[in-house]
């Protein structure tokens, strides 16, 4: 009997997040939401209480995969941190992945604080020689201040010794920081902080968002009441300069490309560090048009 059948397609279970570098993968949903879920400004899953899927859904949709998905070498495993998962059962997951998906070159995934915490550099080294090739990380801001009021849940130093971990056990990191987070008034505070936060972590790719206020998050609350105040456009142009002239990679990427941002920037660092600071000072100029709020997104 055929376990496979077409119309029953993938277990997505609600709104599926991936990281838009991840468009083109096959979407493999082994958790529900995210373990932490406490960041003042993100919805991602206010509509999911964690939890980490039932072995069969996730095998049947490995085999569904298998059927139907082959023209796709790279798998993102959902949702938040799936990471979070217990390194038995994430390996079995991962072999699964071998087994029945040998074409699939690259496993992502994302991971916070807490799930990079609770493996070891072996066991992380151990995810990697089972296809873990990238993990995708939300830094957010490196000031410790900040991170506190938007509940990260960790401090500036742990986030970047949990960074380097992942570096060393030979997994590729991607890393989300958060324009405009630390308001009008911390905002170069806040810029400073998590470009030396960057420097320190050294990963290999840097993703830039601006903060959009999502309904429903305790942060949005806090800009209608006006008790949070985002900087205007040249402020925020601002805050990545002074961000992207603190940060120092030895060989990485810095990106603001995402359809949240008003300037999109694509820095290769070191090399391409001093061009995009005078695309940003063009753009303060007013010589470089920034993009209308009615196209940004998240
Ligand atoms: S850790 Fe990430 S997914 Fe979880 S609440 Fe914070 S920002 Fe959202």
């Amino acid at each position: 009997m055929d376990l496979v059948h077409k119309n029953e397609g993938m277990h997505y279970e609600g709104y599926c997040i991936r990281p838009p570098s991840e468009a083109d993968s096959i979407l493999l949903q082994a958790t529900l939401g995210c373990s932490h879920n406490k960041c003042t400004f993100c919805g991602s899953y206010q509509d999911k209480r964690f939890r980490i899927k039932d072995e069969t859904i996730i095998l049947h949709d490995i085999l569904f995969a298998a059927k139907y998905m082959q023209g796709q070498d790279r798998l993102f495993l959902m949702d938040g941190d799936a990471l979070i998962i217990p390194q038995k059962r994430l390996m079995w997951i991962l072999e699964r992945i071998r087994e029945h998906l040998p074409w699939v070159k690259r496993v992502g995934a994302y991971g916070n604080v807490k799930s990079v915490k609770m493996k070891s550099l072996e066991e992380l080294k151990q995810l990697r020689k089972n296809n873990l090739g990238i993990l995708f990380y939300g830094v957010e801001t490196g000031d410790d201040e900040i991170r506190k009021e938007i509940q990260k849940g960790s401090t500036a130093e742990t986030c970047c010794e949990m960074g380097r971990r992942v570096k060393e056990a030979g997994i590729e990191l991607s890393v989300t920081v958060l324009l405009g987070i630390g308001g009008r008034d911390k905002s170069l505070q806040h810029a400073r902080a998590t470009g030396e936060l960057l420097s320190a972590m050294d990963p290999n790719f840097v993703g830039a968002l601006t903060v959009m206020f999502v309904p429903g998050t305790p942060l949005y609350q806090d800009y209608v009441n006006g008790r949070f105040v985002l900087p205007d456009e040249p402020g925020l142009l601002r805050e990545l300069r002074e961000m992207i002239t603190y940060t120092n990679l030895t060989r990485g990427y810095f990106f603001s490309n995402h359809a949240s941002n008003y300037l999109p920037v694509k820095a290769k660092l070191p090399s391409g560090k001093q061009k995009a600071l005078n695309l940003i000072d063009a753009a303060l100029r007013g010589e470089v048009g920034l993009k209308p709020e009615w196209m940004r997104a998240l």
